[in-house]
């Protein structure tokens, strides 16, 4: 990202300027904690890293390719959709998981939404993946059967079965007890040493943030903060 703004409903009454030239870079294999107070503009980061919303100036390459800059080498809107459903896997605080549809089938619907019936090979992905989770015993199952981390665990199979290089995760842990949420963000650890993809975490846990190896602090829209979780100033740490 490079001198990044969002504006949100520009040149109107109700204009609102959230993010404040961004520049920052995760590479692949990273584990980055985004923290800020409540309106400091994560998701709305979150949400341009990984092309659900696009951003007012500046620029944003994914894997080197430009995706914002208001130039003709951007890519195209469907071009766009492409590398989203390739490259990155979102994990929300909702998980929005699908009751009517299978523990499984839930797990393969980012592949099933792209290419249609998915194949062996792909099925036996997310069998793996849900394993991997510790729910290898409720594939067949429906999922509104399933608690709260066990449901966020399938949100998190679902983000991987794409193999993607970018993991964001908006609180993912947010609605969980300490013990789910120290569960869940141990799966977010080991993926990212076994898949290598970067994640971008976004938690108001200071516990959780503390296990991140960076830490990303947002303050009205700007980067007040980006290097090392031990380093950052206990100044900073207040109001997580
Ligand atoms: P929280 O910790 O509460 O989730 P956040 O850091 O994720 O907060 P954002 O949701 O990114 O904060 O919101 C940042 C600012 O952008 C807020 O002032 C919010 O009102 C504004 N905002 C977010 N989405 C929109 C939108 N679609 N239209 C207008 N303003 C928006
Ligand atoms: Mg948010």
């Amino acid at each position: 990202l490079d001198k990044l703004n969002k504006i949100f409903n520009p040149d109107t009454p109700l204009e609102n300027h959230v993010l404040h030239d961004i520049s920052l870079q995760v590479s692949r294999g990273e584990l980055v904690a985004l923290v800020g107070t409540s309106g400091s503009g994560k998701s709305t980061l979150l949400n341009v890293m990984g092309l659900l919303d696009v951003a007012s100036t500046g620029e944003l390459r994914i894997q080197g390719q430009l995706i914002q800059g208001h130039m003709p080498s951007g890519l195209s809107e469907q071009q766009r959709t492409q590398l989203r459903s390739e490259a990155i896997g979102f994990v929300f605080q909702f998980h929005h998981l699908i009751s009517a549809f299978s523990v499984l089938d839930n797990v393969l619907m980012p592949l099933m939404l792209r290419y249609g019936k998915p194949s062996a090979e792909q099925t036996a992905y997310a069998e793996y993946l849900l394993n991997e989770v510790g729910l290898s015993n409720f594939i067949r199952q429906s999922t509104n059967r399933l608690s709260g981390g066990q449901q966020q665990r399938v949100a998190i199979a679902r983000a991987l079965v794409t193999r993607p290089a970018l993991v964001l995760a908006d609180e993912p842990t947010g609605n969980l007890d300490t013990q789910t949420a120290d569960e869940v963000f141990n799966l977010f650890e080991r993926f990212n040493v076994e898949h290598e993809c970067a994640i971008v975490i976004v938690t108001h846990d200071p516990r959780l943030s503390a296990r991140c190896p960076r830490t990303i602090r947002l303050s009205d829209g700007r980067v007040v903060y980006d290097g090392a979780s031990a380093d950052l100033p206990s100044v900073f740490t207040a109001g997580l």
